[in-house]
């Protein structure tokens, strides 16, 4: 038993390496590793990759990436003691030994249905309004082993056959849905039903987590442990993640989609999430509210605090619907959580990438009060390099809004004002920025009885071209009296009195 009250728990996440990482696949991996960790037991990862038609070049290294990021990292997998065992199309020989044992205790036969047949057969039945399945042909007919051959398992042909789930409780199967399913293909490779089965067995699976899609197939899994006479793992079926419209998520693109669509599928890939700079403490979080709660009102927790608190009676049993707006809150919330320093460190890379020219990048007290002047606006880290664009680049264009700041009557006035009243020294301190700030709106308030409202705005779009943003003092801080000059300036240029 766990410090907890559990026996160790040993789970595995089994994808398939067939399409993009999304965050629904990584939310079924999530829970899996947390019920693993809660219980002090061991977390699988394992490749089911006997699809070889399916199977997308890059999709395992995508995922194992994708794994290792948000820090679900696993006991055995196939990069531990004994890899290829835990990727299936290597270990051929182990499936095709356990059907040899089905076909010898009768079990299991050989089957030659051409696909020419097995359409004619489903829609016979689709005419009769009969659900399509295989008629069984096969079983009764002796068959030998052939190089097209497949072999099928015999299901019970009436009945029901009971699954039960720690989520869903007992689910009744009629056996009569189910035709006899292949096992093993005629390319030598064993069907998702048998790999699994055979796995979960050996690996010494206490608990198969994953998505409620796969629970049609459990009553064929069930049987398959009792024909082989091996104790079945319990299962939890998890709810779908959905998407905004209520669809379950694919891993492949679907082409219909519109732009916008296509924006919120990008953030579904962890990939994308992590070139945007999302922070995997933050994803983590989100992902693990996506269909289970503490049992608390607490929402920002710790990969630390949430194993704690994993337990399976907290899962949902509806669908998780993924909100980009839901995800960005927790990723701020997150961020609040680092130091000006942290927060600084993370950001580097992507203003070194776009501002390669930047000489104030190699001096951290810059940095650090950069980003303490934006932190506040950015929804992932990846933002800085668009927020905090006036540090490095004089406004190229002014919108509407803002030229019409700098077309209002006390436009040209402010910043003449402010350029006069410019020190001869290279940089401000944050101090002077304030102070040169106070006197500017002082004296224009004697000279033109101007109030902040009407000093303030046409100065912050001369320096940044935006009408909102970073504290003026701090932009005055940031960049150098040479180019705040330089700025008002050229601003100037676009005021009434030019
Ligand atoms: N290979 C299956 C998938 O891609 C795994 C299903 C299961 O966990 O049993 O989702």
């Amino acid at each position: 038993m766990s410090e907890h009250g559990f026996n160790p728990a040993r789970t595995r996440y089994a994808p398939s390496p067939t399409g993009r990482t999304h965050l629904g696949n990584l939310r079924t991996a999530l829970f899996a590793w947390l019920w693993a960790r809660h219980t002090g037991g061991q977390f699988i990862l394992r490749i089911e990759d006997t699809d070889r038609e399916r199977i997308v070049a890059g999709a395992q290294e995508e995922l194992m990436d994708a794994l290792r990021w948000l820090g679900l990292t696993w006991d055995e997998g196939p990069d531990t003691e004994n890899g290829s065992r835990y990727i299936q199309s290597h270990n051929l020989a182990r499936y095709h030994e356990v059907v040899q044992q089905l076909l010898d205790s009768g079990h299991a036969y050989y089957c030659d249905c051409s696909p020419e047949r097995l359409e004619i057969v489903r829609r016979t039945q689709q005419a009769r309004g009969q659900k399509p399945r295989y008629d069984n042909h096969c079983r009764k007919r002796a068959l030998s082993a052939a190089e097209h051959h497949v072999v099928r398992f015999v299901m019970p042909e009436s009945g029901t056959t009971l699954v039960r789930d720690v989520l869903r409780g007992t689910i009744h199967f009629e056996n009569a849905d189910h035709g006899d399913p292949i096992i093993l293909k005629s390319d030598g490779y064993p069907t998702y039903h048998l790999a699994s089965v055979v796995d979960d067995h050996d690996m010494r699976i206490t608990h198969v987590i994953r998505a409620d899609e796969w629970l049609p197939s459990t009553p064929i899994h069930v049987n398959l442990y009792a024909a082989l006479g091996w104790q079945a793992p319990q299962f939890v079926h998890l709810p779908l993640v959905t998407d905004h419209e209520r669809r379950k998520i694919k891993k492949r693109d679907d082409a219909e989609h519109s732009a916008e669509y296509a924006e919120y599928a990008e953030m579904l890939r962890v990939a994308t999430l992590r070139q945007r700079g999302y922070l995997p403490q933050a994803i983590f979080n989100y992902l693990a509210f996506l269909g289970w709660h503490p049992g608390s009102t607490e929402e920002i927790m710790t990969p630390e605090e949430i194993v704690v608190r994993f337990t399976l009676d907290r899962l949902s049993t509806s669908p998780a619907v993924f909100d980009v707006d839901r995800l960005n809150w927790f990723n701020q919330q997150h961020m609040k959580r680092l130091s000006n320093a942290e927060l600084s460190a993370l950001a580097m890379p992507y203003l070194r990438a776009a501002y390669p020219e930047a000489a104030q990048l190699s001096d951290s007290a810059w940095c650090e009060a950069l980003i303490a002047a934006i932190r506040d606006e950015l929804v992932a880290i990846g933002d800085v390099v668009k927020v905090a664009r006036f540090a490095f680049e004089p406004p190229q264009t002014f919108t509407p809004e803002a030229l019409a700041l700098l077309q209002a009557e006390s436009a040209a006035v402010a910043l003449n004002t402010l350029s006069a009243a410019l020190p001869q020294t290279l940089q401000l301190t944050h101090a002077e920025a304030e102070a040169l700030l106070k006197s500017v709106r002082d004296q224009l308030k004697q000279s033109h009885n101007l109030s902040g409202k009407q000093v303030l705005p046409p100065i912050r779009v001369a320096l940044t071209g935006a009408t909102g943003g970073a504290h003026l003092t701090d932009i005055l801080a940031l960049l150098s009296v040479a180019e705040v000059r330089e700025r008002l300036q050229r601003a100037l240029l676009h005021t009434l009195a030019a």
